[in-house]
């Protein structure tokens, strides 16, 4: 491996797509934060941005109030995130409807955790939509969607085997879904394996990687746990000892995005989606190191 400074532009060999996920702020100071996010990240003229869909639909009116903001304010493509959760098929095609008239185009189809939360049974709505593929094709139903849904390289904690794993994933694409968006993984040969077997199963989608970078190791390490992601030894290694040391954390939680980005784009990948948390920062620096630039920098280039 090249040290970085050795490396070419990536931007200048190959473009290398990026998205970049957000959550609903439930706070004026949460929004606050979002919008300077979203005001540092645009220029980097990501594919498209998503906006998540809060457990058991919880977020469904700031999830609109977000995603109908983007496409009035800025030039952004965004996504929106619906689940099946607690509602019915009536319930789900308005909000689907709703963010046609409002000119969006894009949505990541999730079927959503349990209502009684992770870990317990999942019951569909009695007349909701009951697997993840059939919300695919009902969204495809109400309008030309472009659909994006999950994966799972270390396998849904749900899921039996990583075989029935992408049994689910072959039925959302014969439902019409366009693209995959993984759960977030630190060890890139777990996501390289995965990748064969689905080529294997003949699924063709892009299957993007999701990043997360680690602003805080404790509540990583918990959701990871929580979602069946794993923590390897040498990620815990890093962040040993730094509890009360944010600026450390920081610069190590960059080093080890880069790492994981820099290696996936050596390994032939072009399009990285990031779990930002709401936080600029560490991604922008990040598409920097990718060799993003801003819409300005580009034009002067
Ligand atoms: P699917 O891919 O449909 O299924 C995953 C696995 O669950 C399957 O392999 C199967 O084994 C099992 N399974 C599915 N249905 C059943 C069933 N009826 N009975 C038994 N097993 C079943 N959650 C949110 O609430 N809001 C979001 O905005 C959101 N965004 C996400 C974005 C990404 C990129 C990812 C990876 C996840 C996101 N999630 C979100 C989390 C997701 O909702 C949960 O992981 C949920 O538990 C599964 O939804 P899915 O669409 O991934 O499930």
């Amino acid at each position: 491996m090249l040290p970085l400074a050795h490396r070419p532009s990536r931007q200048a060999s190959c473009p290398i797509k990026v998205s970049f996920e957000f959550f609903p702020p439930k706070t004026d100071e949460m929004e606050a934060t979002l919008w300077s996010s979203i005001e540092r990240l645009a220029p980097l003229d990501p594919h498209f941005v998503s906006v998540t869909y809060g457990a058991g639909g919880s977020t469904r009116e700031r999830t609109h109030a977000t995603v109908s903001r983007l496409v009035r304010e800025t030039q952004l493509k965004p996504a929106a995130h619906l689940t099946c959760v607690a509602a019915t098929k009536d319930e789900v095609d308005n909000v689907v409807r709703s963010y046609w008239d409002a000119g969006v185009r894009h949505v990541v189809a999730l079927r959503g955790d349990p209502v009684g939360g992770l870990g317990t049974a999942y019951e569909p709505h009695p007349d909701g939509y009951r697997r993840t593929c059939d919300l695919v094709a009902g969204i495809k139903s109400v309008g030309d969607f472009e659909v994006s849904v999950s994966a799972y390289p270390e396998k849904h904690p749900e899921a039996a085997s990583l075989d029935a794993d992408i049994d689910v994933l072959q039925q959302k694409v014969d439902c019409g879904a366009d693209r995959a968006i993984t759960q977030f993984f630190f060890d890139n040969d777990v996501y390289f394996r995965y990748l064969d077997r689905v080529r294997a199963r003949g699924i063709n989608i892009p299957i993007i990687p999701g990043i997360v970078p680690v602003q805080n190791f404790k509540q990583t390490a918990n959701f990871a746990a929580k979602t069946g992601a794993s923590i390897p030894a040498w990620l815990a290694a890093r962040f040993e000892g730094l509890d009360n040391d944010v600026e450390t954390r920081k610069l190590i939680a960059a080093a080890v995005a880069a790492e994981q980005v820099i290696d996936l784009v050596d390994r032939g990948v072009n399009e990285i989606h990031f779990y930002t948390m709401n936080r600029a920062d560490l991604v922008y620096a990040i598409c920097r190191l990718l060799g993003l630039r801003n819409q300005a920098e580009r034009v002067a280039a």
